[in-house]
């Protein structure tokens, strides 16, 4: 089976990371812009971090058999340093309509403040104009209202329910997202957000319309292989490989694919991966090292 990874931030993963994900059959990965761990401080760093989603982390990715897409956005704990938000909301246009930009992401509310509600109505006016979809970070307190108020403020500022991928879902908010016909998206992260006997349940229970699944993998303790273990499990208890592709791959391209920035034909089609390749004159190779074309040899040199 081939699975796509609709939301991990592979800039903090390792090359292990990669290949594990590859060997597992994800084919292609969207990497939303977020929450580095700690506040930016400069304008400057946003503009080398989208720069860097866009750039060698595309390449870096390929180098391992993998297609990489990544929505931009500001997201919500940073929309609060306004003096910096507004330098952001300057660059982003520069940034949504590069190639591989599959959507503007992730952003909505984090605390639920006034700073996050007027950045997140700006940058849904930013994607409205540009046709992209939204990929939504919803909040961890006060979950159920941030979610409803997300859907609502995305509908207000003429946002049509398919191009708006909510994410983040648990069994008190899937639904509502459900009924309202916008994408439900569910992060795999242990002991927090969502197990995946749950997700297994919530598959049976609503079917696999509009969900799809991510690791939202990142810099703290996650799991970059949550799709495909997912999809494994959803096979042994039951769910039919329609709807686990489904969930796993189809409506994850379904969603993005309305950028045309993400065509399948990008992996069907891919070249074979050649390491020995360079992106602006660095390689992913270290000393001597020779390159791997085939990213699933067992062989160490
Ligand atoms: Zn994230």
């Amino acid at each position: 089976m081939a699975y796509i990874d609709p939301h991990v931030h592979m800039t903090s993963r390792t090359t292990d990371d990669y290949q594990a994900m590859q060997r597992a059959g994800v084919v292609a990965v969207i990497e939303p812009a977020f929450w580095m761990g700690q506040p930016r401080t400069e304008v400057g760093t946003f503009k080398d971090y989208y720069s860097h989603l866009i750039g060698f982390e595309r390449f870096r990715a390929s180098q391992f058999g993998i297609r990489h897409y990544c929505t931009i956005g500001l997201n919500s704990k940073e929309a609060n340093n306004e003096a910096l938000a507004e330098e952001v909301m300057e660059l982003l246009p520069l940034f949504i309509y590069k190639e591989g930009v599959v959507g503007v992401g992730e952003i909505g509310y984090d605390d639920q403040t006034a700073a996050e509600d007027k950045y997140y109505r700006l940058q849904l006016e930013l994607a409205r104009e540009a046709g992209l979809p939204v990929q939504i970070h919803t909040p961890h307190r006060d979950k159920k209202q941030g979610t409803i108020r997300s859907m609502e403020v995305a509908l207000e500022h003429g946002l049509a329910p398919h191009m708006v991928i909510v994410d983040h879902n648990n069994e008190e908010t899937v639904e509502q997202v459900l009924e309202r016909g916008f994408w439900a998206a569910f992060t795999i992260y242990p002991h927090t957000k969502m197990g995946n006997e749950r997700m297994t349940e919530i598959v049976r229970q609503y079917g696999p319309e509009r969900i799809m699944v991510n690791s939202a993998a990142d810099w703290g303790i996650s799991d970059p292989l949550a799709v495909p273990k997912t999809a494994q499990l959803m096979l042994e208890r039951g769910i039919s490989a329609e709807a686990v592709h489904l969930v796993t791959y189809q409506n994850a391209l379904a969603a993005f694919g309305q950028s045309g920035q993400m065509p399948e034909s990008d992996w069907l089609q891919a070249p074979a991966v050649d390491q020995s390749q360079r992106y602006a004159g660095s390689s992913i190779l270290r000393g001597g090292q020779v390159p791997q074309s085939d990213p699933s040899s067992a062989l160490i040199r």
